[in-house]
C-alpha cells in the first residue's frame, strides 16, 4: 500500500454536507488516529526538508492549514503564520477578496508576517476551485515573499483549481486526488 492510498483510505466522504450534491471530503479521520497522522505530517516534512525545497517560512490557511501546517512548520525549525479568514487578525493586515460560488470571502494576513525575499510554502487541506489559495498567494506577494510551492492533502483536479494556480506560475504538490 503507498502512502497516498493509505491516506486516501482515511479520507471520509460525506454526501451532501454542507450543501446538496456536495460530496465533502473530511480529512479528520487523518488526525484522529496518531499512526495516520504522522504518516501524513512525515510526507510533507519529509518532501520540505530537501534542502532545495525547504522554506522560510510556512503559512497556513483557516483553518484545517493551520493544523497540519503548524506541526509542519515545527519539524521543519521555521516559523508558522496564519492566513485568516476576516475579522480575527489583530493587528495591521493586508486582505484579499475572492469570489465564491455564491458571494465572496476575504482572507487577511499581518503585514508584519513576512519579509520581502522570504521563500514561503503555502498549506491547506484541499484544492477545489483553487481561489482560496489564489487569495493566500496574493497576500504573501503582496508583502514581498515568493511562495515556492502550494501543498494541500487533497486536490480535486476535475474543478479545475490546481491547474489554474499552475498556470498562475504557482507550483502545487498534493498527497491524494479525488474526482
Ligand atoms: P477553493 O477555494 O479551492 O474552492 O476551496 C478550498 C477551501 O475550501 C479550502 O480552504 C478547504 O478547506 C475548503 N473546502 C472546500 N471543499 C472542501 C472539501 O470537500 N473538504 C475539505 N476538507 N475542505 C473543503
Amino acid at each position: 500500500l503507498s502512502v497516498n492510498e493509505y491516506l486516501r483510505q482515511h479520507i471520509r466522504t460525506v454526501a451532501d454536507w454542507p450543501a446538496p450534491g456536495v460530496q465533502f471530503r473530511d480529512i479528520t479521520p487523518l488526525l484522529q488516529d496518531p499512526k495516520v497522522f504522522r504518516v501524513l505530517v512525515d510526507a510533507f516534512v519529509h518532501r520540505y526538508m530537501d534542502k532545495d525545497l525547504r522554506p522560510d517560512v510556512v503559512a497556513g490557511l483557516d483553518a484545517r492549514g493551520f493544523i497540519i501546517g503548524a506541526v509542519i512548520a515545527y519539524e521543519l525549525n521555521v516559523g508558522f503564520v496564519p492566513i485568516r479568514k476576516k475579522g480575527k487578525l489583530p493587528f495591521t493586515t493586508v486582505e484579499e477578496t475572492y469570489e465564491l460560488e455564491y458571494g465572496s470571502a476575504t482572507v487577511e494576513l499581518h503585514s508584519d508576517a513576512v519579509k520581502p525575499g522570504d521563500r514561503v510554502l503555502l498549506i491547506d487541506d484541499l484544492i477545489a476551485t483553487g481561489g482560496t489559495m489564489m487569495a493566500g498567494k496574493k497576500l504573501l506577494e503582496r508583502l514581498g515573499a515568493t511562495v515556492t510551492e502550494g501543498a494541500v492533502i487533497v486536490d480535486l483536479p476535475e474543478l479545475g483549481g490546481s491547474q489554474r494556480l499552475r498556470d498562475a506560475g504557482l507550483k502545487i504538490f498534493n498527497l491524494v486526488d479525488f474526482d
